[in-house]
């Protein structure tokens, strides 16, 4: 089964694949964790790039295509062929959100994708990008140049009208248990299927 986690920055994507594995891990589920970008060559000179200028987003989709065929070759194929749950801390609809943002056509980005298995459940964390970076300088991280409230907002409408298949909207304004609730529900009904 794979659950990919989506939505802007500050929606609670982190938290919640974690907080996701442990009550599945207590129910006796093999669960495989995984954050894109990943923390492999090519996800960590992109989160190099961001923290200082952006690169062009061909560029960015670049590097972010040889991070992802790498992260789904080595870590989540293997898994789902093992049975494994994987939670995917953002996957391809980043991509189309966040570099579909910077001017990047969306169709082409889905396309560029098409190697990418399909998740059976697409969580997407909704939340206002003002709250998004409430939440972030919260946490005593400041926001890259790049998370600004209009691009976050851009972003956030790209989300809530990719059409995807298994895609389920949560409010992300709620508390913490509350969209853990949401998203075991989601979980529970595609595991019913
Ligand atoms: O918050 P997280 O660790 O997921 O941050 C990843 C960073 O990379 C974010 O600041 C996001 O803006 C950026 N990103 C991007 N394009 C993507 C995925 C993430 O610019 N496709
Ligand atoms: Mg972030």
């Amino acid at each position: 089964l794979l659950i990919a986690i989506e939505g802007i920055d500050g929606a609670g994507k982190t938290t919640l694949a974690h907080t996701l594995a442990q009550h599945l891990r207590a129910a006796g589920a093999v669960v495989v964790l995984g954050k894109e970008p990943t923390n492999g060559p090519w996800g960590t000179r992109l989160r190099a790039t961001a923290a200082t200028g952006r690169l062009s987003p061909e560029q960015e989709v670049e590097y972010l295509l040889h991070d992802r065929r790498q992260h789904v070759d080595e870590v989540i194929t293997p898994a789902l062929a093992r049975g494994e749950i994987v939670i995917l801390d953002r996957y391809f609809p980043s991509m189309v959100a966040y570099q579909g943002a910077a001017g990047l056509p969306l169709d082409q980005m889905l396309q560029a994708n098409d190697f990418a298995p399909r998740p059976n459940l697409l969580l997407l964390l909704d939340l206002l990008p003002e709250q998004g970076l409430e939440r972030i300088r919260a946490r005593g991280d400041k926001p890259n140049h790049f998370e600004t409230a209009q691009n976050l907002e851009r972003c956030r409408v790209i989300f809530q009208q990719l059409d995807l298949p298994n895609k389920q909207l949560i409010d992300a304004s709620q508390n913490e248990a509350e969209v853990l609730g949401d998203a075991y529900a989601a979980i529970a009904a595609a595991l019913a299927l």
